[in-house]
């Protein structure tokens, strides 16, 4: 097949599992366990099919500009569209094509689970990676905000700044970002440089995530 990157492209998107299905044949993408793309083989294993999402009114319209480009093969045919593997359509259009798949079953998810599948806070922290996680503290996202580093009873300042004042699933995106909120939220134990570095990091960490979808 043509797109020889596709499935390196999706592993390294945020949250996303593989599988293989036997029965069908079906080598399988997944966010937050919904799939959001599959590689339908033939009996020999070679690819005849890609599925992917797409919003029913720009499928129709590839439909109409690509032969390679069908309603879904074994899926519902508005949502779902099959793209022949060594068709006419541009590694580039592809690629958008998946991540708008990847975009739109992550949005079918609540902002907090996003997050959750995301495996980042709205401060852009990977909690996965603290020394407290699992231990002292359950994570900012399952504990909705409310962390032992926060004001007791309440959800920390960065939290209830992004989603319970300003409604967004994380900072970013945020035309304020870096905020004073971010600046007077230091964790005692850095120095400035470490702070700073810090700051950078998890802009980094939600740029990508924004680019992902959230
Ligand atoms: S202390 Fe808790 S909320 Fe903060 S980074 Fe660690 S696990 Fe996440
Ligand atoms: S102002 Fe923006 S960057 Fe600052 S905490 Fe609120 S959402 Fe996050």
């Amino acid at each position: 097949m043509r797109y020889e990157w596709m499935d390196a492209y999706l592993l390294k998107k945020r949250g996303v599992t593989k599988d293989y299905q036997p029965v069908w044949n079906w080598i399988r993408y997944h966010v937050g366990g919904k799939m959001f793309a599959a590689i339908c083989l033939d009996q020999e294993k070679r690819p005849y099919y890609i599925n992917l999402k797409l919003e029913p009114v720009k499928g129709e319209v590839f439909r109409s500009r690509y032969e390679d480009v069908l309603p879904g093969y074994y899926s519902d045919k508005i949502n779902w569209n099959s793209i022949r593997p060594d068709g006419e359509v541009p590694d580039d259009l592809m690629k958008d094509m998946l991540d708008e798949s990847y975009r739109l079953v992550m949005e079918g998810f609540s902002r907090k689970r996003q997050r959750e599948i995301l495996g980042i806070t709205c401060c852009g922290t990977e909690c996965y990676t603290c020394s407290c996680y699992g231990s002292i503290c359950g994570g900012c996202n399952e504990l909705s905000g409310k962390v032992f580093h926060a004001p007791k009873g309440k959800a920390c300042p960065i939290y209830r700044c992004a989603v319970y004042k300003k409604y967004r699933t994380s900072c970013a995106g945020c035309e304020d970002l870096p905020c004073e909120i971010w600046r007077t939220t230091k964790n005692p134990e850095l120095d400035e440089a470490e702070f700073e570095a810090d700051i950078r990091q998890r802009m980094e960490n939600l740029k990508r995530a924004y680019e992902d979808g959230i």
